[in-house]
């Protein structure tokens, strides 16, 4: 008998420099296919997935603050960065035969529906991918909280969070050579150690809402599949 996924529904939170492969800025159209491919084969397993990309790739909130420009404003480019980025995925899944949607927490009709939790149940039920753009659709949050939120008000089995490395490090792989992955942990340990994972009020709500936190890298080739299989390598934060 075939693997069979563990998982009925799942989030999936790519950031937006997931996107960016090599380049500094933007979108890399060989990333996003190469990510839509792996999405594809996933929706193949039969699972229910909705997606939360970031927007880091073209625009950040804090860095308009940070230049003592107005965070609000700043925020609001970076939640239509969220909307390009997820409109240049949901293209990417379609042209692969699969159906997907926009759902935006940020109204913007003529560019795709507005997220509704009804909606959105129409469209998994549509088997639709998902791709909820807009963050939670307010300044001062980051889209790890929109992912989360999302997750939580659909229901997900769990929060798959797509990252540059294989799993939850004790400090920066890349930067300090001495970090320890771990395997396993709980919410409430990420907390408490600080570890920069997804941001702490995106932890506090997926802990509170007993939805388990899956940390694997977006880069293996094989391993968004392998992770709703059970298998391959990540780090699971669990209540
Ligand atoms: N953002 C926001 N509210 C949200 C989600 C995102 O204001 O609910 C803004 C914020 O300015 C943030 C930007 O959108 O910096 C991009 O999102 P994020 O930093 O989460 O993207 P990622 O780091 O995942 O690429």
């Amino acid at each position: 008998m075939a693997d069979q996924p563990i998982y009925k529904r799942v989030l999936l939170k790519l950031s937006g420099e997931a996107l960016m492969g090599a380049k500094g800025y933007g979108i890399d159209g060989a990333v996003v296919d190469r990510i839509a491919t792996e999405v594809v084969e996933a929706y193949r397993l039969g699972v229910e997935i909705g997606i939360v990309v970031g927007g880091g790739n073209i625009f950040r909130g804090v860095s308009v603050a940070a230049e003592g420009g107005d965070r609000t404003t700043g925020d609001h480019l970076g939640m239509l960065a969220t909307v390009m980025n997820s409109l240049t995925i949901r293209s990417a899944i379609a042209a692969r035969g699969v159906p997907s949607e926009v759902l935006s927490a940020v109204a913007m009709p003529t560019v795709c529906d507005t997220f509704t939790q009804r909606g959105a149940d129409a469209a998994f039920a549509a088997k639709k991918v998902v791709v909820f753009a807009g963050g939670t659709g307010n300044p001062f949050f980051t889209t790890d909280s929109g992912a989360a939120l999302r997750a939580a008000e659909m229901n997900c089995d769990a929060l798959l969070k797509g990252t540059q490395v294989d799993g939850i490090y004790s400090a920066d792989p890349k930067k300090d050579p001495t970090a320890t992955r771990y395997e396993t942990l709980t919410h409430q340990e990420v907390l408490s150690r600080g570890l920069a994972v997804m941001d702490a009020a995106a932890i506090a709500l997926a802990r509170d809402n007993r939805i388990p936190v899956i940390v694997f890298s977006i880069h293996e080739s094989g391993s968004f599949v392998d992770v709703l299989l059970g298998r391959g390598r990540a780090t699971i934060v669990t209540p």
